[in-house]
């Protein structure tokens, strides 16, 4: 068997999911809401399964929600895109990045990516035979300078693979940031594969700035999109992938030979949805921020030391204030002992560079994040 694969564990989501549904805890661990999600979307996409299409929808995508994509992005960030040539859509953000990197990497190439990151990134990147660079990012602030990119990219860097919003620190690259990395992109003609799917799920008037937005990146970034996290439905597997029209090329040919194709029902639901009124997405993040600030609130009254949270399903907390050292020894505590299920950040780091945060999602109702503080009154090292 190929080690890559073979050697790696479960998924900390699938394994922390297992854990709480085995000890009947609340699951503040793997991100998605715990509401049905918008009414409206899911009639669609039902009516569509009754009376629609349900063969093969075109490789590229329903034309109906290819323009709806190219739509929403012109509407939200003022991008111009071709609906035709520069807008893919795929069985989730998973397989998009799972094809951006098998279609532009080449073995010995390097790989910068930026951890913590997202699970599926470094597995991916070594399957399709990159060389990884890693510029580490830690709390409080997330932030990184030139002197870490300057120590990350090389003449050999063909892809940097960038998440924002970031999962799991909960933070938000400004443009300042952002045209920082654009700069070394451009200087080592680097490709950059941005993971923007909780590009809405920002807070406190904050608007998302796409890395394809900034000078010179027009033509060397793969933006993609997921409607799972657009709509709270996030067993949608429903992607968008945004790139020109030379890198498309390549991104619809690892496409067409890892599904090829995406549930033509749940496009032309999301189609419909990305139409929706400024209004709905508003409320959905106004909704997220009452129940960040609620959860937050909770965790700070109990002591916690609580990471700021700009963006994402997701709030932190340090550990360490309180006296623990190791964040996979803290959640397998709270989960056993204290019935709540959260995320040990370490693992979405190598070597466990950073050990001490550790993630809950707060896309929940009052209810369960009340059950939840409840639970998490007297944690305290032994
Ligand atoms: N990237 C990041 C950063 C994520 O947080 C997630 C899901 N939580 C994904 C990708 C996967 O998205 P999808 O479910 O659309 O495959
Ligand atoms: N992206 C979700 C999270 O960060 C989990 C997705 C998954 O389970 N693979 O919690």
């Amino acid at each position: 068997m190929n080690p890559i694969f073979a050697n790696v564990e479960t998924s900390v989501f699938e394994t922390m999911s297992r854990l709480a549904r085995e000890r009947q805890a609340i699951n503040l661990g793997q991100g998605f809401p715990d509401a049905p999600g918008p009414a409206d979307v899911r009639a669609k996409a039902a009516e569509a399964v009754v009376d629609g299409w349900n063969q093969y929808p075109p490789m590229m995508g329903l034309p109906e929600l290819r323009e709806a994509v190219a739509a929403h992005y012109r509407r939200f960030q003022g991008l111009a895109l071709d609906p035709n040539a520069e807008i893919m859509i795929t069985s989730g953000a998973t397989e998009a990045l799972a094809g951006a990197l098998l279609a532009l990497i080449e073995p010995g190439d390097e790989v910068v990516l930026f951890q913590p990151m997202y699970d599926a990134y470094l597995p991916l990147v070594k399957r399709a035979g990159g060389a990884p660079r890693f510029v580490t990012l830690r709390p409080p602030h997330w932030r990184f300078d030139e002197a870490d990119l300057a120590a990350a990219f090389s003449d050999r860097t063909r892809v940097v693979l960038f998440n924002n919003p970031l999962n799991p620190a909960g933070m938000v690259y400004d443009r300042e940031a952002l045209a920082l990395l654009a700069r070394f992109c451009i200087e080592y003609d680097a490709i950059a594969v941005c993971d923007e799917v909780w590009e809405h799920v920002v807070f406190d008037g904050r608007a998302h700035v796409p890395l394809i937005a900034i000078d010179g990146m027009r033509e060397r970034a793969v933006k993609i999109g997921s409607a799972g996290k657009i709509f709270s439905l996030t067993g949608w597997k429903v992607g968008f992938v945004c790139a020109a029209p030379k890198i498309m090329k390549a991104l619809a040919k690892a496409h067409q030979f890892i599904t090829f194709t995406t549930p033509p029902n749940l496009q032309s639901a999301v189609a419909y949805g990305l139409a929706k009124d400024d209004s709905y997405f508003a409320a959905m993040r106004e909704g997220f921020q009452r129940s960040r600030d609620r959860f937050g609130r909770g965790l700070a009254e109990r002591g916690f030391a609580v990471l700021p949270s700009a963006g994402t399903y997701f709030l932190n907390i340090d550990i360490a204030p309180l006296g623990f050292s190791d964040d996979f020894d803290f959640c397998t505590r709270l989960v056993e002992e204290h019935g709540v299920a959260a995320i040990p950040a370490s693992a979405f780091y190598v070597e466990n560079a950073v050990k001490t945060v550790v993630r809950f999602c707060f896309a929940k109702q009052d209810a369960t994040l009340d059950g939840a503080l409840a639970r998490l009154d007297n944690v305290r090292p032994r």
